[in-house]
């Protein structure tokens, strides 16, 4: 299934069972590019094949909003054809995440201290029968500030975000589209089972995003926001949390 957002930007959809989140795609005239890699290759299978029954060309670059195992466990399947970039704290957690060992005596033990938080243990275990398939890639185009990347006919800028759902979160702006991909970056910190929100880093995220001119946001989870209603929600989220 693939939705369209603009003449030029589509995602194919979230889905629950085992958190696979939506994944962006931005067509170019020179070039197109996939935003996360969803959570294992058989999530990034279900992408391509969705490119493929629209027409859509296979994406030259892939970028990764976070580390979050939902959004770049897959990165190991597209590496032979697509270039990956990521925010300079997104390639060093994923590079803490390759020294992890994927069985179930270790999952137990990351969810304990919330290394991994225990909401995710079922869709993990669900997405992945056998845990020591897990395969992680870091990025091969790695930014610290901002990165453009010009498709001809549409700019991408990408810039860190201030969120408090990690402190690793990056956006990608579509300019011309004014599409604005923000993987988990609206979200609240999951610890164990529960989505907390976090008043400082929720303030500075409606100012970043008050200040980027953008007219549809695709989130992790969830259908398509315009800018005012992905604001009212936040700013009701932070009078909660006041
Ligand atoms: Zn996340």
């Amino acid at each position: 299934m693939l939705y369209q957002i603009t003449d030029n930007t589509y995602y194919t959809p979230s889905s629950e069972e085992t958190d696979r989140p939506n994944l962006g795609y931005i067509r170019g005239e020179e070039c197109s590019v996939m935003v996360d890699s969803g959570n294992s290759p058989a999530h990034v299978k279900e992408y391509l094949d969705a490119l493929a029954e629209n027409g859509l060309p296979v994406p030259r670059y892939v970028f990764l909003t976070h580390h979050h195992w939902d959004h770049t466990f897959g990165l190991s399947s597209v590496d032979d054809f697509m270039v990956s970039v990521a925010g300079f704290n997104t390639n060093e957690k994923l590079k803490e995440q390759q020294s992890y060992i994927w069985d179930d005596e270790h999952l137990n033990a990351y969810c304990e201290d919330n290394t991994i938080p225990l909401f995710c243990k079922p869709h993990i275990l669900l997405e992945y029968p056998k845990l020591s398939d897990i395969c992680i890639h870091t990025a091969m185009i790695v930014f610290k500030d901002e990165l453009r990347i010009e498709l001809g006919d549409e700019t991408l800028v990408m810039r860190h975000l201030t969120s408090g759902h990690t402190d690793d979160c990056y956006y990608l702006l579509a300019e011309k589209a004014k599409v604005l991909f923000l993987g988990d970056g609206n979200s609240e910190e999951v610890v164990g089972t529960d989505w907390i929100d976090h008043k400082e880093p929720l303030e500075g995220l409606i100012k970043q995003l008050e200040d980027i001119d953008f007219d549809y946001c695709l989130t992790g989870h969830v259908p398509v926001y315009t800018k005012n209603e992905l604001l009212e929600d936040l700013k009701e989220r932070l009078a909660a949390v006041s």
